[in-house]
């Protein structure tokens, strides 16, 4: 408990001192998210065991939630926030779904500046907590228009792709990576030979990466990246002026470097084709009985690559990865075979590689 003898002073200490206990206290009302094992006679045979996190199962629907929970409480203790402080985030969704939630539970007005096409159901998503959103015509100039926002309302720029590297405490402090770890303690494989995850702020690697070097474990980390992303050129040159196409798997792939892709924790990239993405989100939601969304396809992807070189060098172990959110958000898109048809073409070919990777 904190040394509460002390009472603050100043009406502005005094609304600080609440607004901070309002988020402990809804996150000590919060359960963590389940580590699922997957199904796969034919991996398992071979010594191969994957999981997943389902980070979908947070109140506001994917793994941004820890990290809009981080970020407010960095906000905060850095006094950057105050009574009436207008909150803004430049997103592809799911940041501004989560930082909404939090802005409602403070009490403060909250803007969301993401690109035209982000999918209706975030939109509608912020919307139903109370945010405002702001649509420019390209994913390149949100970072510019919700600073502009910021200034003008003397409000916060929360800055994902600036801070989210730094707003959780890689130690442990039950944060994602600590938590898979403590899930994995009565698995056959407990410490991994793998994790897997995608980068859209880079903050999950980051947080992964540095807790694996901390507390010693041999596993490697893996980023599977979408096509027209920048990260996989990045990390091969380090070049930190490097701009892309963008990706077309939302959450995931940016157009240009963002600071908080920590290069130097990330022992191998993958780059994952669209239509493998989609295939795999498919089989995935197949083999679950549940809808999973386009990023935890590229995940999957990655995962049976690096099952099928442990399987071919005879090595076994586990691979863990995150199902960073639910289908239900992608109804109309990802899920929509005409929809899917039209942006990406077909994609049974890809379906059927990765039918007889699962196997
Ligand atoms: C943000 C996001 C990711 C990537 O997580 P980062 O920690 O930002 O790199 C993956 N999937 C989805 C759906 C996301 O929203």
């Amino acid at each position: 408990m904190p040394n509460r003898d002390h009472l603050p002073s100043t009406p502005a200490q005094a609304w600080l001192s609440q607004a901070i206990a309002a988020i402990d206290a809804d996150y000590q009302r919060s359960a963590d998210t389940h580590l699922i094992a997957l199904a796969l006679p034919g991996l398992a045979q071979d010594g191969i065991d994957l999981y997943l996190k389902d980070e979908s199962t947070h109140p506001t629907g994917s793994l941004k939630h820890r990290l809009a929970r981080s970020l407010f409480l960095y906000a905060l203790c850095n006094g950057w926030v105050h009574a009436g402080s207008t909150l803004v985030e430049a997103s592809s969704g799911s940041t501004a779904v989560s930082e909404a939630y939090f802005a409602r539970l403070l009490g403060l007005p909250f803007v969301a500046v993401m690109a035209r096409n982000t999918s209706a159901e975030k939109i509608a998503q912020i919307g139903f907590y109370g945010g405002r959103c702001e649509l420019v015509d390209n994913t390149s100039q949100v970072y510019e228009r919700a600073q502009a926002i910021a200034d003008e309302t003397g409000g916060h720029y929360m800055d994902q792709f600036g801070y989210a590297e730094r707003a959780t405490d890689w130690r442990g402090n039950n944060n994602i990576a600590q938590s898979m770890f403590s899930q994995m303690a009565r698995e056959r494989h407990p410490v991994p030979r793998w994790v897997v995850v995608g980068a859209g702020t880079g903050g999950t690697s980051a947080t992964i990466g540095r807790f694996l070097r901390y507390q010693r474990h041999a596993t490697e980390l893996c980023v599977a990246d979408p096509a027209g992303s920048v990260f996989g050129a990045y990390h091969r040159s380090g070049d930190k002026g490097l701009t892309g196409a963008g990706s077309r798997i939302e959450g995931i792939g940016r157009p240009r470097v963002e600071a908080s892709f920590i290069r130097s924790v990330v022992d191998r990239m993958l780059e994952v084709a669209d239509v493998d993405s989609i295939a795999a989100m498919r089989l995935l939601s197949e083999l679950l009985g549940r809808k999973v969304g386009p990023s935890t396809g590229t995940n999957l992807v990655g995962m049976l690559a690096l099952a099928g070189e442990m399987r071919a060098r005879g090595e076994r172990g586990s691979i863990l990865s995150l199902l960073c959110d639910a289908g239900e958000r992608y109804l109309p898109s990802y899920h929509n075979p005409d929809w899917v048809q039209q942006q990406f073409g077909d994609c049974a070919p890809a379906e059927q590689r990765l039918r007889a990777a699962l196997c």
